[in-house]
């Protein structure tokens, strides 16, 4: 059984910051609590988790369609699904030093944990942590208006609306992949929980009867995606809900959790919800949202199962396991391991020096990768320290032009985990590296 390595945390936030991974927003303002920009590596990853997720749920799978609905939305909608009455957190506030505390997650509901006072605590205050604006052009006078908590919505009310565009017939899934926001009140352990998020969701719609079965193919669906993208086993484990945990609608959850250098903490949580979703958004809009199956000749609700992800979570997941380091000719060595796919270039070309001879064909060789993957160049620095950098942003493939290269035609192609080289006809590098993807 791994264990949670408290190091990690400081040492994969400096190496985000310093290789371009994820900056803190705003920086140079002094920055912006719990907001983060993704750099350029940073976004290339983020698009791969989310590429690999809608690859799998998506591209794969003949039974599950995309979409990509609004952010901002109506309070109708958030009436519907529970999220204005029921999406709070009980706060308190500190009177002596007026620091502000979720009260469910105190150590010591007695004791303030930033100045120490005892009984300081004001009486808990229901907060809702949905962003609320006001969508119209006079200040006051828009009509209200909320940022989605979560992409899932979406889904449901389109739900007819899909169901009637694709002709498709429950067993089939609405995925979508966007931003949601949540004004939460203890926000932090880097991009694991911010007030800006990005999530992958699937809505599942399933005949009444097999729920069941369709909930326990997701859970070992989804815990596989993490397995198939290179999360090591040890480092994931799959946590029923426990009775007291679940919604009054949710007959089943459990979650996809990691190992984070603190702890067990989730990536994903995958439910079994009934149809509690498509029955309130029929009853507060009064449209139907029923299934007619012609065949059967029977009128039914679906029933949903939701596999429910954060991408910029999985992603710092992904980074977290993938974070090695190790000695080369006594020197430390910083790497990630991570999947090919997911890491932020596929490969990256060098050239040994930055002579032209070397420099053009070099060249070329980027602009025929770059028409398959993400594929950096550099010629800068000494080529030991060019392996080290590509090592410590997850490069698996680094291709060294040399001055052989120019007479017989070939490159070297080294590998970043085994770092073993290997000599092949510069024709061939981008067939090479696809068989390895
Ligand atoms: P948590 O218990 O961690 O607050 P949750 O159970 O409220 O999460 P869901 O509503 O199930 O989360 O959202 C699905 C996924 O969205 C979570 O598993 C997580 O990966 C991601 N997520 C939720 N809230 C945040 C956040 N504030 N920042 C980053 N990712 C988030």
């Amino acid at each position: 059984m791994a264990e949670p390595n408290p190091e990690l945390f400081e040492q994969v936030v400096n190496l985000c910051k310093r290789r371009g991974f994820v900056f803190p927003s705003a920086e140079i303002y002094g920055g912006f609590r719990s907001t983060y920009d993704y750099g350029p590596v940073g976004v290339l990853m983020l698009r791969n988790v989310k590429d690999a997720w809608w690859r799998s749920i998506v591209q794969l799978r003949h039974d599950v369609v995309g979409l990509d609905a609004s952010i901002l939305g109506p309070p109708q909608v958030w009436e519907a699904s529970g999220h204005l009455s029921n999406f709070t957190d009980p706060l308190v506030d500190c009177k002596e030093c007026g620091n502000r505390f979720r009260e469910d997650t105190l150590t010591d509901p007695t004791t303030c944990p930033n100045c120490g006072s005892k009984n300081s605590f004001t009486e808990a205050r229901e907060f809702n942590l949905m962003f609320k604006t006001q969508a119209g052009p006079v200040e006051g006078h828009g009509a209200d208006a909320y940022l989605r908590p979560e992409t899932a919505q979406g889904m449901f009310i389109n739900f007819s609306n899909v169901q009637h565009a694709t002709r498709k017939k429950p067993p089939f899934g609405i995925a979508q992949i966007g931003k949601s926001f949540r004004n939460e009140i203890t926000p932090g352990n880097f991009v694991f929980r911010t007030r800006e998020f990005e999530q992958m969701e699937l809505e599942y719609f399933v005949p009444p009867e097999d729920a069941d079965r369709w909930y326990s193919f997701w859970c070992e669906a989804r815990m596989q995606w993490y397995v198939d993208h290179g999360m090591r086993p040890e480092s994931l484990r799959l946590r029923a809900h426990e009775p007291d945990e679940l919604s009054h609608y949710s007959s089943d959850t459990s979650d996809v959790e990691f190992l984070f250098p603190w702890g067990w903490g989730e990536l994903e949580g995958i439910a079994n919800r009934g149809d509690f979703d498509l029955r309130q958004h029929a009853e507060h809009s009064g449209k139907s949202l029923d299934f007619f199956d012609q065949g059967e000749g029977r009128r039914y609700v679906p029933h949903v199962i939701e596999p429910a992800a954060g991408a910029t979570r999985a992603m710092m997941a992904f980074l977290m396991d993938a974070y090695h380091e190790d000695v080369v000719n006594e020197e430390k060595r910083t790497v990630l391991k991570l999947h090919p796919r997911i890491a932020p270039f596929t490969a990256a070309v060098l050239p040994l020096s930055r002579k032209s001879e070397l420099s053009d064909p070099s060249k070329k060789l980027f602009a025929e990768l770059a028409e398959h993957f993400n594929t950096d160049y550099d010629e800068t620095q000494n080529i030991g320290k060019r392996y080290r950098r590509q090592d410590e942003i997850g490069t698996p493939f680094c291709v060294t032009y040399d001055f052989d290269s120019i007479d017989d035609g070939a490159v070297t192609i080294r590998e970043r985990d085994t770092m073993k080289q290997e000599r092949i006809p510069l024709s061939g590098v981008a067939t090479w590296i696809s068989d390895r993807l």
